[in-house]
Formats: structure tokens, sequence, C-alpha cells
């Protein structure tokens, strides 16, 4: 047993292959569990930990991901750093004005779900901001008394909202009649049982109809940094590591052609972004979203042999494709069947097998079968 990262041959932790904010997945989620021994807890809960983190609050991919909350979270944290983003709402575009855009998944595409919510700026004196859904700040107090763990998750929240300063709090509500503020009220008591002395400096309206809504535009401007690599690259090499696992050849991941992407992802200065990440783009990587001129909302992952070389391709919410170089391919990765390809749809929780005859419905034992390193049996597949 020995990191396939860091080369530690102890302390193993378990690692999963999608990030957990990004969906989980039935029947079984791809994970690399510790009795497999090839990540390391430095890795895992130092290292990776803390790129997930930076991946989450300020990507375009980790923004996303929260907007749609998929893993019932009761708040979205933005950084702010490398991420700009603006909501044409109709009620001016700054902090105090712009509602923040939850997202929603329909007919295979994400659209904007506007919740009542609470923003709040500086969140516990922290840069950025954080919004809370009104529904989840409701719960929390409501949960309250139900056991000492709840009371002191609300008595955080009460603590954060406090230390944010009374100058940095926007709330924001719905209501089909605009003379009627019964909501909007209702929400300021809540802020105030949260133990802020809410000032009121303002209060707008505007309308929007179920058609707006469909109009709405969420702008994000964002920088792909190096750390955001890193955390892509990680992904790209632990599903190749699980696909080997499947088929028992978890040896060959420690073979050097594998050490450049390894200390990139480790930080390695001296491993230039471009090496690894060899291409961005907005193509999209399955020979049906080709055809179809449809890209799936989900996370695509596959990792195919060209030129001598090992590549992965993969996207998450179906926007900019990663092209990541894994590794020189050794003589036995040139047969034509090396390769595999996943789309992790979140919304459903479910997997698909992209490199061989689809299947509804599989086993966890087929899903599991249909990951290996050559799995790649259809060649539509890129
Ligand atoms: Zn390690």
């Amino acid at each position: 047993m020995k990191c396939i990262y860091c080369g530690s041959e102890k302390n193993f932790n378990k690692e999963h292959v999608i990030p957990q904010f990004l969906g989980s997945f039935t029947p079984i989620n791809p994970t690399i569990q510790v009795s497999d021994g090839l990540v390391c807890r430095q890795c895992n809960s130092v290292i990776f930990s803390a790129l997930e983190t930076e991946f989450t609050e300020d990507s375009w991919e980790g923004i996303t991901g929260q907007m749609l909350n998929l893993t019932g979270s009761n708040s979205v944290r933005i950084r702010g750093m490398n991420v700009q983003m603006e909501c044409l709402s109709g009620l001016g575009d700054n902090f105090f004005n712009e509602i923040f855009p939850f997202l929603k998944e329909e007919d295979g595409r994400l659209v904007v779900d506007v919740k009542p919510q609470v923003k709040v700026r500086n969140y516990a004196g922290q840069t950025g901001c954080q919004i809370f859904s009104l529904e989840a700040l409701e719960k929390i107090r409501a949960e309250s008394t139900q056991s000492k763990t709840k009371l002191d998750a609300f008595n955080r929240v009460k603590k954060r909202l406090k230390m944010s300063g009374k100058n940095n709090i926007a709330v924001f509500t719905r209501s089909n009649d605009p003379h009627d503020d019964s909501q909007l009220n209702g929400a300021i008591d809540l802020v105030r049982a949260y133990g802020v002395t809410y000032n009121e400096r303002e209060r707008k309206s505007a309308p929007i109809s179920q058609d707006d809504i469909k109009r709405f535009v969420v702008k994000m401007q964002y920088t792909i940094t190096r750390n955001v690599c890193r955390f892509i690259a990680k992904v790209a090499f632990n599903y190749f590591a699980y696909s080997a696992l499947q088929g028992k050849k978890q040896s060959m991941l420690y073979q050097h052609p594998f050490d450049k992407i390894r200390r990139f992802i480790l930080g390695d200065e001296g491993v230039r972004m471009k090496e690894i990440i060899v291409e961005t783009s907005d193509d999209p990587i399955t020979y049906h979203e080709k055809e179809s001129g449809h890209r799936y909302v989900g996370h695509v992952i596959v990792f195919f042999q060209e030129n001598g070389f090992i590549f992965s391709k993969l996207t998450f919410l179906g926007r900019k494709v990663y092209k990541v170089l894994l590794g020189k391919a050794k003589r036995d990765f040139l047969d034509n069947n090396f390769g595999c390809g996943h789309l992790f749809f979140p919304f459903n929780h479910s997997i698909h097998n992209l490199t061989q005859q689809p299947k509804e419905n599989s086993t966890a034992e087929e899903i599991k079968e249909s990951f290996g390193l050559f799995r790649r049996v259809d060649l539509s597949v890129k």
C-alpha cells in the first residue's frame, strides 16, 4: 500500500472520485477506499481538501454546483477572488440589489430558481459573501430546540451573522401582490431572531414574471487558476486510478510517466500548468453531444490514448472541457480498447457508461464492471 500521489506508505484515507459537493451516485459512488491504500491522509485531508474548498468557492464549476445545492447545504459561499457574477433581476447590479440566482435542472438545462434569501457580505468577517435560502434559516432556527447539536448549529450561524455586521445584509422575498410586504416583514423578523440589529436602509420591489425568470441571465466571469487546474487534474487522475483498481492494475499507477501530473497536483511550481492542462475548450466530449448539439448538464470524464500519450477529458456540469495529460502511454496501452468514460448525472444520481452499449438500470456490479482500463469498446467516444 502506497499513496499514488506522495508515495507515503501509511495512514490512508477514503477519496471520492467525484467531489461530494458535485453530487452522490447510486447504485455505487465511485470511491477509493481506505483498504485500497492508494490515497494517504495527508494528501486527502490537507492538500486536496484545501484545493476543493478553493474550487468550490471560487471557480465557475464550484459556484454553479453550489447554486444547484446538490448536497442540501444551508448556504452558498462565494469567495469573490476569481469569479465575478451578475444576475439581471431588474433591480440594479450591486450587492444589495442583485438577487443570487439559485439553479435547478429542467429538461436537461440549468434554469434560474429565484429563492427567497438572505445575502451576507463578509460573513463571519471573511471576504466574499454567503447566501442563505430563507428556508434554510427558518429550518435551522426551528430545529434548534430538538437537540444540543442543532442548538449549537443555530448559535454558530447566529454568532457569524453578528460578526458580519448589520450593514452587510440584504433580504430578498417574493410576493404576488406588490403591496403585500408580509413575506418581507417575516424575513426581517427572522434575521432579527438571529440577533442581527437589522437597520433597514431601503425597500425596493421589481416585477418578475415566470417568463422573466426563464430569461434571467447569469453572467460569470472567471479565471482558471493554477489551483483550479490542480484540482481538475486530481479528479482526472483519481478517475484513472479508480478504473485501474477495478482491473487490479493499480501497480501501474506508480510508474514514472505519471510523475509529472503527481508533482503538479501536489503543488510543484516546476511543472507548468500548460504541461498538464493541455487544452480548455467549450467543445463537447461525447459523440452523442456532437450529434445532438446539446451538452449534458452532468459530469463527463473519459480517458484515452492518443499519439502515444494518455489523456483525460473532463467537464463538470457540461461547460468548460479540460484536456489533461496523464502521462506517456506504455506499450500495453496502445491497444484499441484502451480507455474508459462515464457520465455522472447528479440530478437523479445516475452513472452512465459512455464507452460501451448503454443500458437502463444497471446493477451495482455492472456499473463497477464498466470501469476499467480497457473499456473503450465503442470508438465513437473520444
Ligand atoms: Zn499522499
